[in-house]
């Protein structure tokens, strides 16, 4: 059930991972979670631990070879899911071979990240032939990682008869929660997710944000073990909020449904100054579904022109973004929506979408609203322009496939073929994704807006050019 909850983040591939006194047992298989994991398969993952984990793969082909969770057999076994992208994952892989001759077997960014905690782990084990690993040696094994790694890393790994281990970067990049409920026997469960929306599905009874740099231990008789340490900034990425997350999930104590109202209110502000100043005359309000539907209501709201969905979802075809190829994501669009024409003819549409990344999807929204007869088509990003690529878990590519890169805003609306074109601003992003109470500031990653990356990114061109060749494994990612 919380891998469904969590099918929004990748839809190519799952896989499950459990313990028992048996040993592990795993099926990871391409494709949907409810088409994976029938009733019989769930039988066959038998142990009171696990993990999960849903695939986003954003270039090249799909492998079963890099399909989550990972596995190690020494030292005691460990299992590891990850969330998120290393930048520097090929001078690190180059560096294990060396000092340690651990050869990777799939090009993946995770199974670097595992290879680096289980050699930590093995070395510092005291007494050497010691059933269960210490606390401490835990602890110097994802220092290890945290020294070492660079980029953005939510981690959970299952140690064989021991627990759980979680780990989030040092600027606390990805999301993730920790989670806890009292069973009726007396016993505690703890659940890590990516999202708050799954602990609140499955009725647990608290939930919290693991924090930025925070390891957490989880011994299997439900002893929690928290310590703080990486100690930079939390810099949690904008586009959570933005787009990926579910809209009943909470990061960082702020509630992604909220923060999208915010964003077309901020956006309800611009409009109307454009309205005002005759540059714009919009009849309608039209979003571009899913994401961008929330922001499209509070905006409509606020300037008081309707709200009309008059681009049909088809629900059964995948999202656009995940496609590999330019001509397959051109070609998806005009399947998955479907305009109602009698609705738009001879209006003045406002589209609203959640960005714009390469202008693919957007220049085809705009020619389906165009040739459904649209007198005019104005077009609105929640997301502030998108000009830098990201190396930390979104397929944000190369800059010179951003449209925005590079391009004032009338060359973009000449590139998307739109009479205007109104971005969010940066500071009103960054105001939206606050949360509604408490005192609690965040601030946000914004790098792809505006180059300020939270960590060194000396090892780009290197990853780059990885995500370039369709051969690499590492960027598939859930
Ligand atoms: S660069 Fe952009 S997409 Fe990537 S983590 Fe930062 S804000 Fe998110």
């Amino acid at each position: 059930m919380g891998l469904t909850l969590l099918q929004h983040r990748g839809q190519d591939a799952a896989g499950i991972l459990s313990h028992d006194e048996k040993g592990f047992h795993f099926i990871k298989q391409l494709g949907l979670v409810s088409d994976i994991f029938t009733p019989e398969k769930l039988n066959a993952l038998s142990g009171n631990v696990a993990l999960g984990h849903v695939r986003y793969s954003t270039v090249g082909s799909n492998e079963i070879s890099s399909v989550q969770p990972f596995f190690i057999n020494y030292p005691y076994g460990i299992g590891m899911i990850h969330n998120g992208n290393l930048v520097n994952f090929k001078r690190v892989s180059r560096e294990l071979m060396e000092e340690s001759h651990r050869h990777p077997l799939t090009g993946s960014d995770t199974e670097v990240i595992l290879n680096l905690f289980a050699e930590s782990l093995s070395k510092n084990l005291n007494p050497p032939k010691s059933a269960t690993p210490s606390i401490q040696a835990i602890e110097e094994a994802v220092l290890e990682v945290f020294n070492r790694a660079i980029g953005s890393y939510s981690i959970v790994t299952l140690i064989a008869g021991f627990g759980l281990v979680a780990f989030k970067d040092p600027n606390g990049i990805r999301p993730l929660t920790l989670s806890r409920r009292k069973e009726p026997d007396g016993s505690t469960s703890t659940l890590f997710s990516s999202e708050s929306s799954v602990p609140s599905f499955l009725e647990y009874d608290s939930s919290e944000e693991v924090k930025a740099g925070e390891m957490i231990i989880v011994t299997l008789d439900g002893q929690i073990t928290r310590k703080v340490l990486g100690n930079k900034e939390s810099r949690p990425c904008m586009f959570e909020w933005v787009y990926f997350a579910s809209p009943q999930s909470e990061i960082e104590e702020s509630t992604v449904y909220s923060a999208r109202i915010e964003l077309g209110k901020n956006l309800a502000r611009k409009i109307k100054v454009e309205i005002a100043e005759g540059r714009m005359k919009p009849d309608v309000v039209v979003p571009v579904p899913m994401t961008a539907q929330l922001a499209a209501i509070s905006l409509s709201e606020e300037l008081g022109i309707p709200y009309r969905e008059v681009l049909i979802k088809n629900r059964y075809i995948s999202r656009t973004f995940i496609l590999d190829t330019q001509d397959k994501r051109e070609k998806a669009v005009q399947l998955k929506l479907f305009p109602v024409d009698s609705e738009i003819r001879g209006k003045n549409i406002l589209l609203v979408d959640d960005s714009i990344v390469r202008g693919t999807t957007s220049r085809k929204l705009i020619e389906v609203v165009r040739n459904a007869g649209a007198k005019s088509v104005y077009f609105v990003s929640s997301a502030p322009p998108i000009r830098y690529p990201c190396f930390y878990g979104i397929d944000f590519p190369h800059q010179k496939e951003l449209i925005a890169f590079e391009k004032t805003d009338s060359e973009i609306e000449k590139a998307l073929g739109a009479d205007r074109v109104i971005y969010q601003d940066i500071d009103a992003l960054v105001e939206s994704v606050q949360p509604k109470k408490g005192n609690k500031r965040i601030t946000p990653c914004t790098a792809c807006l505006n180059q300020c990356y939270p960590t060194s990114i000396e090892d780009s061109a290197e990853f780059t050019s990885e995500r370039e060749h369709p051969g690499s494994e590492v960027f598939k990612r859930g």
